[in-house]
């Protein structure tokens, strides 16, 4: 199944989708591998564990830099980060969250150890932000089954984007009804999970994954460990 659309502003369909080396020109060590069904990405463990390695050295406070970002989600896995209660505690002596929806930094800094991305790529902003995630993290988490295969949002995707607008916009308005074209981000025909934008490290499902699993991840990578989130989850969990 080909995940590029003509259509779409932000994938033209001569072009490779931004950040996204083929699988052709190969990875070297042993890939993470993506959920079935996914396209590979170009990580690989080797380059999750190094950058976590050097990461609390790198830092000058010693602690390791996260970023957080909700694209299309619908925030239950940030909610699921939250759930880590007093847990969060344990993790502030080594993480610093330098930017995320839960904290009042608004720009994303330069250089991140740990980004973790929940959400599909719906929309110009969505891919901005993956994008920007993408250049300045060493490490790029997707958390949950959105970021990981599109989940809910992309329920549209068999629908025609005029279709999906008319029955929001117009269809089931009860006042004002009419699409709007100011001031938001235009939406791409299909839904992508992230890895079909840019590549990821570490691909974490669940709707959303517990935070148990979140926990395991960030303690392992903390530790300079690769996780296996396979041992974990499931999808829909
Ligand atoms: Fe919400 Fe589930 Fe998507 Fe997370 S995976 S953003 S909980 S719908």
């Amino acid at each position: 199944m080909s995940l590029n659309h003509p259509d779409d502003p932000g994938f033209p369909a001569d072009q490779p989708r931004p950040g996204v080396t083929p699988p052709s020109a190969g990875t070297g060590g042993n890939p993470i591998p993506a959920p079935d069904g996914m396209l590979a990405t170009t990580a690989t463990p080797t380059t999750a564990t190094a950058a976590m390695a050097t990461a609390a050295t790198a830092a000058p406070t010693g602690r390791i830099k996260v970023a957080t970002a909700w694209l299309d989600g619908c925030s239950g896995c940030h909610m699921s980060l939250l759930d880590l209660d007093e847990r969060l505690v344990d993790l502030a002596q080594a993480l610093d969250i330098v930017y995320s929806p839960l904290v009042d930094a608004k720009a994303l800094p330069e250089r991140v150890d740990i980004g973790i991305l929940e959400g599909a790529i719906s929309n110009e902003d969505d891919l901005r932000q993956a994008q920007a995630f993408r250049q300045r993290c060493r490490v790029l988490i997707s958390l949950g089954d959105c970021a990981v295969n599109g989940n809910v949002p992309a329920m549209r995707n068999p629908f025609k984007l005029e279709a999906v607008l008319d029955q929001a916009y117009r269809e089931t308005a009860t006042l004002q009804p009419g699409i709007p074209t100011q001031r938001v981000p235009a939406l791409f025909r299909q839904v992508r999970p992230i890895h079909a934008c840019v590549p990821v490290e570490v691909f974490v499902p669940g709707c959303p994954p517990s935070a148990d699993t979140i926990f395991y991840i960030l303690s392992e990578l903390i530790a300079g460990r690769t996780p296996d989130p396979s041992a974990v989850t499931r999808f829909g969990a």
